[in-house]
């Protein structure tokens, strides 16, 4: 696995019970997936020896973020079959080519187009219209380096210089925002996950529940769309394909090839979790049965806001809730917005689970 953090980490652990040892390579010892892996190599993504003696030990090759250098993943590959290829990962790492890429095969993304300034932007307007929002091509996250116009004047408050290129995109007055995740093999054989549904705070995922509120139309399209663009990219792994549905009708809004924080709640609502389905994609393994093994469920994340200086959360407030899940990544330092872990909960009624996961996240704050 190439990445320390907490998608790391949680396919490490899938990874185990399936009794493979996972080495992980990353920027230091403790980062999350260091604490759970059989070895590990530290070393910046760009030092090509550490990463030769990483890959020198490795049957296959992943990795839980897009944005590596095109030169280590050759590096790797040298050695070891890796998976996603730089071929997906230099479309997922730049917005235009992966809108492009998406839109040419026939697929239905976000209405964009490519802008440098202020005043491509502005006549950009003509065809995207009011409100757009500008999004820089490369290495976002989080919603950083996004930017919503309103008018023409606020293209005048963007920092243009600084974000290298940018794409626009329509501000879409969407009614759910989706995910669905692909696991495919090398042989060419795929499964998807039931659609997610996704709420965001602050462009950072709050909540995810299952099943989505949508029909069985919708569901059926956007795991179609899905599957479509797995095979448009020739992903071998996770594809994560985020989605915004209006009435009818799905649009691609971004694709990520790894694991994804909508995910996480196939740990306890799916015969198999995203993390063993992509140990068993990438190992060429029979891909895990998806399907749901409880009515509905709801994931919250846990960011780094809730840990205050003078009181760490009241962990002991939150378990003493039934019916709660928790999952912590092992991170020592918490800033606000980092995700630090989440917590999940299943029964007869998501608006209910949900509900019960935000008192519990309330809990953390309540002084011991
Ligand atoms: P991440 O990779 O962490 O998911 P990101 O920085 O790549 O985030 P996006 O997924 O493009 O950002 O956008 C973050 C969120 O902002 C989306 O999930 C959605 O809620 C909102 N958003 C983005 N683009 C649009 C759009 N064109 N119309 C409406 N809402 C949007
Ligand atoms: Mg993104
Ligand atoms: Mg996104």
């Amino acid at each position: 696995m190439v990445g320390g953090g907490q998608l790391g980490r949680m396919f490490a652990v899938a990874a185990a019970k399936l009794g493979y040892r996972v080495g992980v390579f990353c920027g230091s010892s403790d980062e999350p997936a260091a604490a759970v892996a059989s070895f590990t190599v530290c070393g910046p993504l760009e030092d090509h020896s550490a990463i030769e003696d990483f890959a020198r030990r490795c049957d296959v090759i992943t990795l839980e973020f897009e944005n590596i250098p095109a030169e280590t993943i050759a590096v790797c590959s040298r050695y070891a079959p890796t998976y996603p290829d730089a071929s997906v990962l230099a479309t997922a790492q730049d917005r235009l080519i992966e809108k492009t890429t998406l839109r040419d095969a026939g697929l239905p993304v976000t209405p964009f187009a490519a802008v440098r300034d202020a005043v491509e932007a502005i006549a950009t307007a003509a065809t995207l219209g009011w409100p757009m929002i500008v999004k820089t091509q490369r290495s976002g996250y989080d919603g950083k380096g996004q930017h919503r116009l309103n008018t023409a004047d606020d293209a005048a408050e963007v920092d243009w210089q600084a974000g290298g290129e940018w794409v626009a995109e329509a501000m879409i007055t969407f009614d759910r925002e989706v995910s669905v995740i692909v696991a495919r093999t090398a042989d060419g054989r795929s499964s998807t996950f039931p659609v997610f549904e996704n709420e965001h705070r602050n462009h950072v995922l709050d909540l995810t529940t299952l099943p989505a509120s949508i029909p069985a139309s919708v569901e059926t399209e956007a795991r179609r769309i899905a599957i479509a663009a797995t095979e448009c990219l020739d992903v071998v792994g996770l594809l994560c394909v985020e989605m915004f549905v209006r009435g009818d009708e799905v649009m691609i809004n971004e694709v990520a090839p790894r694991p994804h924080n909508s995910g996480h709640i196939t740990m306890e609502a799916c015969a198999t979790s995203q993390f063993e389905q992509h140990v068993r994609a990438i190992c060429g393994l029979p891909l895990g049965d998806t399907s749901m093994i409880v009515p509905t469920a709801a994931m919250m994340n846990l960011l780094g806001d809730l840990w205050v200086e003078d009181s760490p959360p009241n962990w002991p407030a939150l378990l003493s809730i039934d019916g709660v899940s928790l999952h912590l990544y092992g991170k020592h330092a918490a800033r606000p917005g980092r995700k630090m872990g989440h917590i999940t909960g299943v029964g007869n009624q998501k608006e209910a689970i949900a509900e019960r996961l935000k008192k519990a996240r309330a809990q953390l704050s309540q002084k011991t």
